[in-house]
């Protein structure tokens, strides 16, 4: 007698039964995968802006098409009458920018960005300190923000004073000299290095920064970790409003 090992009725109305209720579970649970972040498409409707729920690559891509526009003189016309209201209940920036206060690169309209869309910290300088880690560490554990822009540009202010404070060494009036102490480590590396003291400055604080960012804990080096998070630096081109990525 040879055992059957073909299924019998009940094992079908079984299997039969258990697809269903896969197909039942898949139809009304869709998750999406962002990184290794799983959220439920539910859940994404919930969010004010469902269009903001990206991975950080697309997150990044995103910010570069949108300065691609402000490049070009084709920023997207946003209704921000339409907007307030969504925003109400919360919010969910798909990037978050530390950038210099500097007048002349305001992150919402470099990027092209409506209200919701960019979590943004600004300090001359773009250094991260306890306040600017708090508030990035915000955005990524309580927002869910999958990117953060760490935003330097050419003639910096900030960097230049910093210069001329260690060139003439002697601390400039006020408060500014806590920016330059921020500052000092930066221009100090790029004095070893071949080139513009200023240019390699600049760079040198993004890439600091950066790395900063990355490294702090407990929630910022875990994102990295687990490819929720991605940590950027840019710099800034006032002459022609381009973005560069260089760390
Ligand atoms: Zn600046």
């Amino acid at each position: 007698m040879h055992a059957d090992h073909s299924p019998n009725t009940y094992q079908l109305t079984k299997i039969a039964r258990s697809r269903r209720s896969l197909l039942l579970f898949a139809a009304s649970t869709v998750f999406l995968m962002l990184g290794n972040h799983i959220v439920d498409a539910k859940e994404a409707k919930r969010l004010p802006k469902p269009g903001n729920l990206l991975a950080p690559d697309a997150a990044l891509m995103r910010l570069l098409e949108g300065n691609d526009r402000y490049v070009h003189g084709a920023p997207r016309v946003d209704d921000f009458r339409r907007e307030r209201p969504v925003l109400v209940e919360g919010q969910n920036p798909y990037a978050a920018v530390l950038s210099c206060a500097d007048s002349r690169l305001p992150p919402e309209l470099v990027f092209d960005s409506g209200l919701g869309d960019l979590f943004v910290c600004r300090v001359a300088g773009n250094f991260a300190n306890d306040d600017t880690l708090a508030s990035m560490e915000y955005a990524v554990a309580v927002l869910n923000t999958p990117l953060i822009l760490v935003l330097g540009h050419d003639h910096c202010g900030a960097i230049d004073a910093t210069i001329r404070s260690l060139h003439q060494d002697k601390p400039p009036p006020g408060h500014i000299s806590s920016l330059v102490t921020a500052l000092a480590p930066a221009v100090k590396a790029s004095r070893e290095q071949a080139g513009d003291t200023f240019a390699q400055a600049t760079r040198q604080n993004v890439i600091d920064n950066v790395n900063k960012l990355r490294s702090t804990g407990p929630i910022l080096n875990a994102a990295v970790e687990q490819n929720r998070l991605k940590v950027v630096g840019g710099l800034y081109r006032i002459d022609t409003g381009e973005v560069d990525i260089v760390s």
